[in-house]
Formats: structure tokens, C-alpha cells, sequence
């Protein structure tokens, strides 16, 4: 396992899925975690199981999309343990799957407020606070749908390219400057977020993957403590897929 010990990390939509398994396994690894999300009670129960294993986590209410919100959580991981070395930006949403003509223009911003806006306003302030502290890691969900299109999802697609070039440029503005930034691109995995976009049947993905069956939230939380830990010290700037080979396709 990745060694994240003595280390202070951040999780947005740390309350569910892709983001609870992986606040569970930066904690198993040692670091002290903050969960921010915008569900209190989600985010609460994952602190209490942190800390029910003897590990260190407190609860930040979130909003991605409010960069009041981004900056709050920062400052909140320094209140609470002094720094911050590491940051999974993951909350998201996955707007409806329609042709383009058919989305919906109020529902699209509130899409990219939150995959994209999200995503910068939290890079902005952690990236702020690593350069006073001497560095770090950051790793965004980016996802398959960020790597390639997929018909009905030109909305997500987008905001989900929009996170792969944002990691990749950013990359670029702190490779001498001690901080990686590198994304993960889940396949298809088993969260409420998929179960809502197949109408609750998410195996019917299965069909899609070469592996022949959809990702568990704790295989992408194994690859984003692996970015984030210091075993991928030479890798900035790549979106990851976990995918089951999707992307070999
Ligand atoms: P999920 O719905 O299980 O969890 C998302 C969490 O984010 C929830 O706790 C929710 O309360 C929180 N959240 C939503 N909007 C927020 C906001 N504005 N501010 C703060 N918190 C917010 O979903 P998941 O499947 O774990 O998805 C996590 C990430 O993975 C998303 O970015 C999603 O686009 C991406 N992704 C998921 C899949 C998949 O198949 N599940 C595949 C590729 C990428």
C-alpha cells in the first residue's frame, strides 16, 4: 500500500462513492483527512468511521461551486492540522443524458458550475496553500467520458475534457515548483451516481467494459492514493483511466 503517513489531504464529495472509499483509504494510509461535501450527513458518517479506526478526519460543509465554500475548506484543513499536502477534487454531477439540442440551458450551468468551476475554484485555494508550504499533490476526477465522447453526453464530456486540460496545463504551471497534478478517468463504477444514470440497473454497463463488469469505488481510491503518494513522485499532468480497458477499445 501507498505510504501517505504524516500527511494532510482534502476530498471533495468525500461523503458517497468514489470519494467516501477514497477518504477511507487515505486514511488507512496515514494521512489526516478533511471531508468536504455538500450533504453534512454523508460527509459526518464518514468522519465518524475514520475516526471509529483510529484515524484522523474532520468535516468541512462544501459547496464546490461556491468558491467561498473552496477557500473555507483549505483553511479549514489548515485549522485543524496545520497544512495541506494533498487534494482528490471529485465532487461532481452528471446532468442528463439528451442530445445536445435537447439539453437543458439552466441544467448545463449548473453542470459545469460544479465538474469544472468546482474544480478550479478548489485547485485555486489548495494550489495557494501548497506554494506557502513547499509543494504537493492533487488529483481531479476527471472520468472515460473525459478521454472520449459518448452519445447523449456531450455535457458531461465536456466538463469532464474541461478537467483533463485543466490538470494537464496546470501540470505544466507547477512542475518546478514541487506540486503533481495528475486526474483520475473512472470507467463505469458502482455509486449512487451511476445507479441514478441507468435508472437504478447499474450492471447494465457491464456490456461496455472489456473487463465485463463495472468498477468498485475502492479500485479508483487504490489508483488516487497511488497518484497522490510519493511512489508516483515522476507523474504530473496524466488522467488515469481505471476503466477495465474501456479506453483500449
Ligand atoms: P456520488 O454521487 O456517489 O458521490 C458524489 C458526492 O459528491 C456526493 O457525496 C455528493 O453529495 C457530493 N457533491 C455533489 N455535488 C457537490 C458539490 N457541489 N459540492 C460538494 N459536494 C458535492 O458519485 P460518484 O460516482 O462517487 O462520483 C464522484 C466523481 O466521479 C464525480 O466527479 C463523477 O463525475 C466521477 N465519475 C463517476 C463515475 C461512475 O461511474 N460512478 C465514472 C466516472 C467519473
Amino acid at each position: 500500500m501507498a505510504d501517505l503517513v504524516g500527511k494532510v489531504g482534502l476530498i471533495t464529495g468525500g461523503g458517497s462513492g468514489i470519494g467516501r472509499a477514497t477518504a477511507l483509504a487515505m486514511a488507512d494510509a496515514g494521512a489526516a483527512v478533511v471531508i468536504g461535501n455538500r450533504d453534512a450527513s454523508k460527509g459526518e458518517a464518514v468522519v465518524d468511521l475514520i475516526r471509529g479506526r483510529g484515524g484522523k478526519a474532520c468535516f468541512q460543509k462544501t459547496d464546490v461551486a461556491q468558491p467561498e465554500d473552496a477557500k473555507a475548506l483549505v483553511a479549514r484543513a489548515v485549522s485543524e492540522f496545520g497544512r495541506l499536502d494533498l487534494a482528490f477534487n471529485n465532487a461532481g454531477i452528471d446532468g442528463e443524458q439528451v442530445p445536445l439540442h435537447e439539453q437543458d440551458i439552466a441544467k448545463a450551468s449548473a453542470l459545469f458550475d460544479v465538474n469544472l468551476k468546482g474544480v478550479f475554484y478548489c485547485m485555486k485555494f489548495e494550489i495557494e496553500q501548497m506554494l506557502r508550504s513547499g509543494g504537493g499533490a492533487i488529483v481531479n476526477t476527471s472520468s472515460i467520458f473525459g478521454l472520449n465522447g459518448y452519445p447523449g453526453w456531450s455535457l458531461y464530456a465536456a466538463s469532464k475534457h474541461a478537467v483533463t486540460g485543466m490538470t494537464k496545463s496546470a501540470a505544466l504551471d507547477y512542475a518546478k515548483r514541487n506540486i503533481r497534478v495528475n486526474a483520475v478517468g473512472p470507467g463505469p463504477v458502482e455509486t449512487p451516481l451511476l445507479a441514478k444514470g441507468t435508472g437504478g440497473d447499474p450492471n447494465s454497463y457491464s456490456a461496455f467494459v472489456p473487463m465485463g463488469r463495472i468498477g468498485q469505488p475502492e479500485e479508483i481510491a487504490d489508483a488516487v492514493v497511488w497518484l497522490l503518494s510519493d511512489a508516483a513522485r515522476y507523474v504530473t499532468g496524466h488522467t488515469l483511466p481505471v476503466d477495465g480497458g474501456v479506453c483500449a477499445q
